[in-house]
């Protein structure tokens, strides 16, 4: 038998006895000397960090991603700069509505963040497996996400407000349209796709701009449960698809997902047919068609869930030379809010923690101090710039083309006519074979005959807007007159 090492305390003090605490007397009370037990104690009720508001239920892989298609007309990101160069990516997979711990096989969104560690800095696409949002701009967010949570007063969900919502906010039906179609519910995370959602940028090394759309097409094909399959599996099951993405890859079974973009160059936003910054919308493959750029493979399984995955911290902004934002709002906001998230759940040093440091690239900066700062803090070297003393300085070649941008400052709402918000999820309708078309309508109406009829009248009333077949099947389902 191998030697096994001391157990010590924090503090590396030699730990004589783990199973029984110091007491006075056999049957004595216990000291409050004993040190090594307060510790233990003590650190086992601070375990929990804030759990994420949204996405706290999740999955992780590691993996590689290769580039089979040359981009280099559009971007000049690194990541993209030859065929067959590889480069490491960290993938988290999570429920959007549900704590952690919650049941996997639910009817939500799924996110799908990606980190690709690049020689220019870490990339985060932070997308979802759908290709648009229930929102378009982020002042509805807050509002958006408490409907879908916790009753205030039951603190149990509740059909009628997440219905409530959705019927006075009609640029959701897009998503709601996707999230009650077969597609909701996804057999496994190999079997979904994943979208950027965003319009993003690309700059090439001429400094032209491309407005781009990413999408991470599953080569496992698409796959997915009935409500029926989704409820029971979650009763038997609740970590389903956890245990189904860490079995497949301890089994040598690496899922894969082509990644595709779309492309459009930056003066053809102007006079798009779509606001093409509006995220509950998508451009329509005929007019921009997918390229293909690369393969990503996930075939590594984390080693500690809580170091590589829960203290994974991704973020829109982080975006590297070649690739950047666009105007949408949503887009914007999430620049702000996701570090915001992270400097309140694991602290103002959270990109130093090893799995948010960049690989190749070093961070080389004047930020200092913080709690938890556990590496050498920048030793002796100056903390301010400009300075005499040397330390990183910036470089102006990074600098992006300018943006043309003009508008008197007001509170707009998007108005592009009225059947703006209904053409898509129309078409989206009218895709599905007969018999999806059905367990769309059936997968609605199940949460929607729970809700007040004045919600229902509404929601009816959008979904005959998106296809009148859509709306009389939904009032039909639910016994609407
Ligand atoms: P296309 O016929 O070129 O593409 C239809 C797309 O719909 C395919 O990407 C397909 O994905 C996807 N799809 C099929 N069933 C579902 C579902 N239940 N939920 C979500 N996506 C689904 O059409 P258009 O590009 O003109 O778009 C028509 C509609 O398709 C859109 O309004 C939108 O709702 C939907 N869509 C469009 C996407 C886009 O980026 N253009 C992306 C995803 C959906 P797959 O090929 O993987 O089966």
């Amino acid at each position: 038998m191998t030697k096994r090492q001391q157990l010590t305390t924090a503090a590396g003090i030699p730990v004589p006895d783990n199973q029984n605490s110091l007491t006075a007397g056999e049957r004595g009370p216990t000291l409050l000397q004993d040190h090594y037990l307060l510790e233990k104690l003590a650190h086992f009720n601070r375990e929990r960090i804030p759990e994420r508001v949204v996405h706290a239920n999740a999955a992780g892989a590691l993996g590689v991603f290769t580039v089979t298609n040359d981009i280099t007309k559009y971007t000049k990101a690194k990541i993209f700069s030859e065929v067959g160069k590889k480069t490491e990516v960290l993938g988290r997979f999570s429920t959007v509505a549900g704590e952690k711990g919650s049941a996997d096989t639910v009817r939500d969104v799924r996110g799908f963040a990606l980190k690709f560690y690049t020689e220019e800095g870490n990339w985060d696409m932070v997308g979802n497996n759908t290709p648009v949002f229930f929102i378009r701009d982020a002042i509805k967010f807050p509002d958006f996400i408490q409907s879908q949570k916790r009753n205030p007063q039951t603190n149990m969900r509740s059909d009628t407000m997440q219905w409530d919502f959705w019927s006075h906010v009609p640029e959701s039906l897009h998503q709601v349209t996707i999230l009650f179609s077969d597609r909701g519910i996804p057999k496994g995370i190999p079997f979904m796709n994943g979208y950027g959602s965003h319009t993003y940028s690309f700059i090439n090394a001429a400094n032209d701009r491309f407005w781009v759309k990413f999408h991470f097409k599953t080569r496992q094909g698409i796959q997915c449960m009935t409500q029926e399959e989704g409820d029971r599996i979650a009763g038997l099951d609740p970590d389903y698809h956890a245990r189904h993405l860490f079995e497949a890859i301890k089994g040598g079974d690496f899922p894969k997902w082509t990644l595709f973009v779309q492309i459009m160059p930056e003066a053809e936003a102007e006079n798009y047919r779509w606001n093409p910054f509006d995220l509950t919308k998508v451009w329509p493959h005929a007019d921009y068609p997918l390229i293909e750029v690369g393969v990503m493979e996930m075939n590594k399984n984390p080693e500690n869930y809580f170091a590589q995955i829960e203290q994974a911290a991704f973020s829109p902004a982080n975006v590297v030379p070649g690739i950047s934002f666009s105007p949408c709002k949503m887009l914007q906001a999430r620049i702000f809010a996701y570090a915001d998230a992270h400097r309140y759940r694991l602290g103002a040093n959270f990109e130093r923690l090893p799995v948010n440091c960049p690989h190749a690239a070093k961070a080389a900066n004047y930020q200092r101090d913080g709690q938890m700062r556990f590496d050498d803090n920048g030793g002796a070297s100056p903390n301010y710039e400009p300075n005499s003393f040397g330390g990183p300085v910036e470089n102006p070649a990074y600098k992006e083309p300018p943006l043309k941008i003009s508008g008197d400052a007001d509170h707009y709402e998007q108005k592009r006519g009225v059947d703006d918000d209904y053409i898509q999820p129309g078409d989206l309708f009218r895709l599905m074979p007969a018999d999806e078309q059905q367990r769309l309508i059936s997968n609605i109406s199940g949460s929607l005959k729970k809700v007040p009829e004045e919600i229902q009248q509404r929601m009816v009333a959008h979904f005959r807007k998106a296809d009148a077949a859509y709306g009389d099947g939904v009032a039909k389902a639910i016994c609407l007159k």
